[in-house]
């Protein structure tokens, strides 16, 4: 996929998941995917549990809209391979979310 800048969609939907997060949802932020079998699982879950909904989708994932710092590392989706960062987004085939560049996930990878 190309890096295009963010469109009024993809505004729109990261103040949409922006006001969820700020708003006091409740997302398995932890434990994080630490090992492949975790990534396996959530991805799993992902699959079956959340599949187009976006609350289940985010809850699931672990979103918070701020970096979260694990093993001594902070893990912002700025920093993480599935971020496109002219578009501000999420390319995981599992997410494809607008993001922040400091809101963080629990499949951050680098
Ligand atoms: S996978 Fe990476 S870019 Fe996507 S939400 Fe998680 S940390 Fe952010």
């Amino acid at each position: 996929m190309t890096d295009r800048n963010s469109s009024p969609q993809d505004d729109a939907l990261r103040q949409k998941i922006s006001g969820l997060l700020s708003g006091g949802l409740e997302t398995e932020a932890w434990p994080r995917a630490e090992t492949s079998e975790m990534v396996n699982e959530i991805v799993g879950r992902l699959h079956t549990d959340a599949g187009d909904d976006l609350e289940k989708k985010l809850v699931i994932g672990g979103f918070t809209d701020h970096p979260i710092e694990a093993d001594e590392i902070e893990q912002p989706c700025e920093t993480c391979m599935y971020y496109l960062v002219h578009r501000r987004f999420c390319e995981l085939p599992e997410f494809m979310l607008p993001v922040e560049p400091n809101w963080s996930c629990r499949l951050w990878r680098i």
